[in-house]
């Protein structure tokens, strides 16, 4: 038989999951978290990995094939290796992919290469070692470039995730292109949205994804843009010659809506049919209050068939918190 193909209301396919396993992290980046005063979640709160593993089952069995591990850091879960042999060998799941701050992953890069792990997207903001400490208040920028090295070394491909913020890291953006000459790697240069905990840094957006791609144009006039992959969220360039490429993500500006093939579910177990919604479905309480896979399934669909047309819908659509500003490090980003 084969793989079924789940559509919203819009007719959009949705075949990807990104799973926030934790909303624990080892660091504090300006753009997603608070210095001070973090609640971390209750471990019971979190879905326990049967709880995942019951999740995913019930999803791939509905036409999901692609999962993206992701948190807060996915690699401060304990046991994580454990919950992904699992979801690897799920039936349906095609890819697994991890975005991670790469600081505790280097132990287990090689066993990721033999258990087929598909790619992982690393968050490097800067290439400085004194920005990368003032921009994640944690002065780790060492053990991210050695995991890096690492991915490449054993042929896993990575794309860096970068998020361009005024006054904080501008300067890193021509060094990060700059990346792309010799290494075969895709860097993501991403809008800065306000999800970080504390509400809006700025009044309004000044680093937006034409003023990046003007910023890349001036120092390398030669930029082509090259094909987008399907359901892509970035715009693809390279630096003709160069090894790797570069992306360009409108996170904030959401020109990205119409072939969103995602849905979100949260550290909490909520489920996100869209980034700037405020949940549509506690998946945890249903699971919790004994129902089956065919009720848990009918929920789901329910869901799925209304789901917001596009970013700007479903942030209007928010009831509990009308303003976006929960941290990322709860959504999975
Ligand atoms: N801790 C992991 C990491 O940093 O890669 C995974 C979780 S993190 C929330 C996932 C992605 O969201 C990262 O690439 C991060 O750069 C991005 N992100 C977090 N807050 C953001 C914000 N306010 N605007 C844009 N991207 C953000
Ligand atoms: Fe942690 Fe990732 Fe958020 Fe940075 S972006 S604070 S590494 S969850």
């Amino acid at each position: 038989m084969g793989t079924p193909i789940l559509f919203d209301n819009h007719g959009r396919p949705l075949n990807y999951l990104r799973l926030a396993v934790t909303d624990r992290c080892n660091l504090r980046c300006y753009y997603c978290m608070p210095e001070e005063g973090i609640k971390y979640l209750p471990k019971n709160e979190l879905l326990s990995f049967e709880e995942i593993e019951r999740l995913i089952k019930i999803l791939a069995a509905m036409g999901i094939t692609k999962v993206r591990l992701t948190g807060g850091e996915p690699f401060v879960r304990t046991d994580l290796m454990r919950l992904i042999k699992k979801i690897i060998g799920t039936e349906g799941i095609k890819d697994l992919h991890i975005t991670s701050n790469g600081i505790l992953m280097a132990p287990y890069i090689k066993e990721l290469k033999s258990l087929g792990i598909s790619s992982v997207n690393l968050s490097l903001d800067t290439l400085d070692a004194n920005r990368f400490k003032m921009i994640t208040r944690r002065d780790e920028f060492a053990k991210t470039w050695e995991t890096l090295q690492a991915l490449i070394e054993n042929e896993i491909p990575v794309k860096i995730n970068s998020v361009v913020m005024d006054g904080k890291n501008s300067e890193d953006i021509l060094p990060l292109v700059e990346l792309t000459r010799d290494k075969n790697i895709s860097v993501r240069f991403i809008e800065e949205m306000p999800f970080n905990g504390e509400g809006s840094h700025y009044p309004k957006l000044n680093w937006t994804y034409q003023k990046i791609l003007n910023h890349i144009q001036s120092a390398f006039p030669s930029l082509q843009k090259i094909s987008d992959p399907e359901n892509a969220t970035a715009y693809h360039y390279q630096v003709p010659g160069y090894r790797g490429t570069i992306g360009i993500i409108a996170a904030f500006s959401r020109t990205f809506c119409g072939t969103c093939n995602r849905i979100r579910i949260t550290a909490q177990g909520v489920l996100k049919t869209c980034l700037y919604d405020d949940g549509v479905l506690n998946i945890k309480n249903l699971i919790r209050s004994g129902k089956s896979d065919e009720e848990i399934k009918q929920e789901l669909l329910f869901a799925f068939s209304h789901r917001a047309k596009d970013g700007v819908e479903a942030e209007t659509n928010r009831k509990q918190h009308p303003k976006v500003s929960e941290s990322m490090s709860t959504i999975g980003g």
